[in-house]
C-alpha cells in the first residue's frame, strides 16, 4: 500500500486514490457497459452508480448473468456495532435498499456484536449486544422491506451460523488470516476464528434454500479484505463465491484525508445528534472556499476538496441537474460557502427529522425483522 494513504477494514487515512485501490485490491472497475446492463436490469441507475461513487466490484457480471437467467440473488451486508450510526455508515445501506427494491432481493443483515467484543471495543459482551440493538433501529428506520429483510446478531443466531462457520474455519489456515489481517501472537483466538463467522452469512441463503443462491455484498471498499477469505473458501465448501460491489467512502466533515469516523464525533452527522448539534457540524465543516468573500467571488472555490460538496454528491442531492449547478456556481464564485452550507443543512435537517421519527417507530417493529435461534 503506498505510504500516502491507508485503507484497511480498521483504518482509513490520507488522500485515497480510488483507482489505485482497484489495482491494490485486485477488484474490477464498474464500466459503462456494466452500468448499461444494470440500467437494463434495474430499470434505472441509482445516483451513486451514475456518479461513480459505487465504482468497483467482484463478479457483478456473474450476478447479473444469473439474475437474467431467472436465478435471483440474495444481499448480505452487516454492521459492527461499535457506536452510534453516522451517515457515512448508511452510505452502502442506501444503495443496498435500492438493490433490494429493484431486484426484489432478500437481505441478510449481520450484526457482529461478538466481533466488537473480541476486538476490544467493549469490556462486556452485553454492551456490544445493546449497541447492536440501537443500530438495528437505524437499519429498520431506513425502510427495508420487512418481508425480505432478515437481521440477526451473531450471539443470538449462532445455532444457524456456527455449523457454517465451523466448515469454513476448517478450511482457513492461521497463516491466511495473518496474511489478510496482520494477526500476531498477542491476538486472542476469538479474533482469529472470527472471520469464519463473518463468512457464514454469505452461504446462509444457500443453506436456507437447500440449493445454490448467488449472493451480492454491497460494502465500502475498505471492507473488501474481510470477504476475500469468504470468496477463497466458498468453492471448497460447495457454495458460489459471493460477489461484491464497492462504494467510495464519505469524506470527513473535518476535511480531506479521512472518512467519517465514530471515534471523532465532529467528523460526521450521527442519526442521534440533536438538530442543533448536527447544524453546528454542518456549519463548521471544512470547505473548499477562499479566505475572503471578495476572493471567492473573484476566483471561485474548489468543490473537489469540500466536505459540504461531498455530502451533496454522495447523499443529499439526488438531482444531477442541481448538483451540477452547485458545482458550477461554486467554481465560478457565484456561490458562497455560508449559503451553500445552509442549503445543505436544509436537506440534512429534513432527512434527520424523518429518520429520527422512523427510528422511534422502529422500536415497536424490531420483532418483524430479527431472527433468533
Ligand atoms: S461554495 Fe459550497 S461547494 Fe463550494 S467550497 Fe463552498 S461550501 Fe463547498
Amino acid at each position: 500500500m503506498p505510504e500516502e494513504f491507508v485503507v484497511t477494514p480498521w483504518e482509513v487515512r490520507g488522500q485515497i486514490d480510488y483507482d489505485r485501490l482497484i489495482t491494490e485490491f485486485g477488484t474490477e472497475r464498474i464500466t459503462s457497459e456494466l452500468l448499461e446492463r444494470l440500467q437494463r436490469d434495474a430499470g434505472e441507475l441509482h445516483p451513486m452508480l451514475r456518479r461513480g461513487i459505487v465504482y468497483s466490484h467482484r463478479d457483478l457480471n456473474w450476478i447479473l448473468d444469473e439474475y437474467e437467467k431467472g436465478h435471483p440473488f440474495a444481499l448480505y451486508t452487516g454492521r459492527g456495532p461499535s457506536s452510534g450510526i453516522h451517515v457515512g455508515h448508511m452510505l452502502p445501506w442506501f444503495f443496498t435498499k435500492w438493490l433490494q427494491e429493484r431486484f426484489r432481493a432478500t437481505l441478510y443483515f449481520q450484526i457482529t456484536d461478538d466481533e466488537k467484543y473480541l476486538f476490544r471495543d467493549f469490556e462486556e459482551l452485553g454492551e456490544a449486544t445493546k449497541v447492536g440493538y440501537e443500530n438495528v433501529l437505524d437499519i429498520i428506520a431506513m425502510g427495508f422491506d420487512p418481508k425480505r429483510t432478515k437481521i440477526f446478531l451473531d450471539t443470538e443466531y449462532i445455532h444457524h451460523l456456527y455449523p457454517i462457520a465451523v466448515e469454513a474455519a476448517k478450511r482457513i489456515t492461521f497463516s491466511t488470516t495473518q496474511a489478510v489481517f496482520g494477526f500476531e501472537n498477542a491476538n486472542n483466538i476469538g479474533e482469529i476464528f472470527y472471520t469464519s463467522l463473518q463468512a457464514a452469512p454469505a452461504f446462509l441463503p444457500s443453506v436456507d434454500a437447500g440449493r445454490e443462491i448467488p449472493v451480492l455484498i454491497p460494502c465500502g471498499i475498505d471492507q473488501d479484505p474481510h470477504f476475500r477469505i469468504a470468496r477463497d473458501v466458498a468453492p471448497r465448501l460447495g457454495y458460489p463465491k459471493p460477489a461484491l460491489i464497492h462504494n467510495k467512502l464519505l469524506p470527513s466533515l473535518l476535511g480531506p484525508g479521512g472518512k467519517m469516523s465514530a471515534s471523532v464525533p465532529e467528523s460526521g452527522i450521527f442519526t442521534t445528534d440533536s438538530l442543533a448539534l448536527a447544524k453546528r457540524k454542518v456549519l463548521n465543516a471544512f470547505t473548499g472556499g477562499r479566505a475572503t468573500v471578495e476572493e471567492q467571488r473573484r476566483l471561485g472555490a474548489n468543490p473537489y476538496i469540500c466536505s459540504i460538496f461531498a455530502n451533496y454528491e454522495f447523499i443529499f442531492e439526488p438531482d444531477d441537474g442541481h448538483l451540477a449547478e452547485v458545482e458550477r456556481t461554486c467554481k465560478s464564485g457565484e456561490r458562497l460557502c455560508g449559503d451553500c452550507k445552509l442549503e445543505l443543512w436544509g436537506k440534512v435537517e429534513s432527512f434527520l427529522r424523518r429518520h429520527q421519527e422512523a427510528r422511534e417507530r422502529a422500536k415497536a417493529r424490531i420483532e418483524k425483522f430479527i431472527l433468533r435461534d
